[in-house]
């Protein structure tokens, strides 16, 4: 037996030192890797939508589940009673777009900055209080670094995603399809924004939503909102 001692010895000495080496580049010692919490932020773009909103949010009471909804304003006419359904029941509202057209929004740094507040308005409206989370329509990858700066210097937090349904660019997507995007484009395991839709076409993505939540439960994931 003890000659078995200095092999296993040298077997933990060897796995002490790849923590050592490698564990920083997780972003964290190792030690506290296990306790670190994994957080999935819901979020919902391009609504309300009287045909998928409300489903939506009957999902999350269900779940007891958090999301954070980057409304269009211009969606919004007629539908504020769903907006306030969903900041009643604990959701954030946060700033997406008033109109939504790109063409528009993105052609100065004035117009864009309107439709922001515009959108801002609308959700005061509804909570009482300005939004300073925002996400840019279609993202920030490709977004002028100078309208990001404009955007930021009003104060915004400008959130983009590492997980997608993928509701939006899936053709004929049935809620399988859509649940198997969600569980495999995770960019980063510990840390999730998840991008799904609730505009009128996306009822498939309300039938993927219960078991794209259960599968991230049952993998130990905190539900977050902005
Ligand atoms: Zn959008």
């Amino acid at each position: 037996m003890n000659r078995h001692i200095p092999a296993i010895a040298a077997i933990l000495f060897s796995i002490a030192l790849v923590v050592t080496l490698f564990g920083n580049f997780f972003g964290s010692p190792l030690i506290s890797f296990a306790e670190e919490k994994k957080v999935i932020y819901l979020t919902f773009d391009d609504g309300p939508s009287d045909s998928v909103t409300p489903g939506i949010l009957d999902v999350l009471k269900e779940e007891k589940t958090p999301a954070t909804f980057f409304i269009v304003g211009s969606q919004a006419k007629g539908r504020k009673e769903i907006l306030k359904r969903a900041f009643n029941e604990g959701h954030t509202l946060a700033v997406h777009s008033y109109s939504h057209k790109y063409k528009e929004i993105y052609s100065s740094e004035t117009a864009l900055l309107k439709d922001i507040e515009t959108c801002n308005d609308l959700i005061c409206s509804v909570t009482g209080k300005y939004s300073s989370v925002y996400r840019f329509p279609g993202g920030s990858f490709n977004i002028d670094p100078q309208l990001i700066g404009a955007v930021k210097a009003e104060g915004y937090r400008c959130v983009d995603w590492n997980a997608s349904f993928r509701d939006s660019e899936i053709k004929n997507a049935n809620a399988e399809d859509l649940f198997g995007a969600a569980v495999t484009t995770v960019a980063n395991p510990k840390h999730i924004v998840m991008l799904a839709h609730d505009a009128s076409d996306k009822s498939q993505t309300v039938l993927a939503l219960k078991k794209v939540i259960r599968y991230f439960k049952s993998k130990g994931y905190e539900f977050k909102k902005f």
